[in-house]
């Protein structure tokens, strides 16, 4: 089975000299010296000086709107991983949805001012796929009614607009290095924090608030990295330049091979240096698309409806907040991502993109 993604190994012998690393010093988690590295390897390879590592992604959001102390109601995108919304629930906040733009899929930011109320702490929005949201228009908003911006940086691991960093933006972007994403490490996160003050916070509230010998400082949770964690990540970022080097060549592959068919593709903007985290299309109806992915599955590819559903309709959300969000309803309904991932071969691509063509017939 071809799926639509496969967890990027490092070659077993670097992996073990990093382990043999934790072997010598003893120690498997609490801050070692493989995440001490890992963090400053990554604070330069993301020009962010204020990057803390957390055990996970879905972790990073509940820290980030944690650690800004928001409450009340916070707008957020309904076309995203169902952890950006329950993150908000879990730290007893309300979602507002805005539906998306049609051209990156991110939040649109021209409906954002209509749904601010005097509830409202804070906007959540994902760069969806790595394409990166309208920072400039969400900061502006932002600044003018006083609110903090978060950003699910999820799939915008080295994405860069206009030659600077997408994880700049917001006053927090929470990363997740979850096996299936670009970089990882199996599990794990971090933040990235526009403000010193706010790392510090958040370096000590994902350590149960808790410093030195007995310094209990403010409630705090576990959401610590490993280790063993930590030496998967060090294995992985010196490739990362080489992988998305092979996931570009495979999504300019797929460009031309599907050239014509009528499926639409997210639109980047002028000034990105996109980091190749996903190959969406886009069909022109929900039966169209239902059709191509039965086709796939018959052929043994198992691509993914991501996403689906759009978040403003999950069933356990109280009837208010599932506000009607048209454009995302409708992307959900007809969207699929085909398989990326280092080692996918140039014959299967092909044999993917014949049945796309086959089942658009
Ligand atoms: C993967 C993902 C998350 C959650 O990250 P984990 O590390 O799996 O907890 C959150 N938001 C988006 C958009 C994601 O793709």
């Amino acid at each position: 089975m071809i799926q639509v993604t496969k967890a990027y190994l490092p070659p077993l012998s670097q992996y073990e000299s990093q382990l043999e690393r934790i072997w010598q010093s003893g120690q498997i988690t609490n801050n070692g010296p493989l995440t001490k590295e890992l963090t400053e390897s990554l604070r330069a390879y993301l020009e962010a000086s204020n990057l803390e590592l957390v055990a996970n992604g879905t972790l990073a959001l509940q820290l980030a709107i944690k650690a800004l102390g928001l409450n009340g109601e916070i707008i957020t995108t309904p076309f995203s991983y169902v952890a950006t919304v329950t993150s908000i629930l879990w730290e007893n906040c309300e979602p507002v949805f805005v539906d998306i733009e049609d051209k990156t899929f991110c939040i649109d930011t021209g409906r954002i001012e209509a749904a601010i109320s005097g509830r409202t702490s804070a906007i959540l929005a994902t760069h969806v796929y790595g394409y990166p949201c309208d920072v400039v228009n969400i900061e502006q908003i932002a600044r003018k009614h006083g609110l903090k911006v978060i950003y699910d940086a999820a799939h915008a691991f080295g994405v860069r607009l206009n030659g600077q960093p997408i994880l700049r933006h917001g006053d927090v972007s929470a990363l997740s290095f979850h096996a299936t994403k670009l970089f990882h490490t199996t599990e794990g996160g971090a933040l990235v924090c526009r403000d010193k003050q706010v790392a510090k916070r958040i370096y000590l509230m994902r350590k149960f608030g808790h410093i030195g010998e007995d310094d209990y400082l403010e409630v705090g949770v576990n959401a610590n990295m490993s280790e063993i964690h930590a030496a998967m990540g060090l294995c992985i970022l010196p490739r990362v330049n080489e992988i998305v080097s092979y996931r570009r060549a495979l999504s300019e592959h797929y460009d031309s091979s599907l050239k014509g068919l009528g499926l639409i593709r997210p639109q980047a903007d002028k000034g990105l240096e996109y980091n190749y985290a996903y190959y969406p299309v886009v069909f022109p109806s929900h039966g169209n698309m239902m059709r191509v992915r039965q086709a796939l599955l018959d052929n043994g590819v198992g691509p993914r409806r991501y996403f689906y559903p759009s978040l403003n309709r999950l069933p356990y959300l109280r009837p208010e907040i599932q506000r009607p969000c048209p454009v995302s309803e409708s992307i959900t309904s007809r969207v699929l991502c085909l398989p990326l991932y280092f080692g996918l071969k140039q014959n299967e691509l092909e044999m993917i993109c014949k049945v796309v063509a086959e089942g658009m017939k």
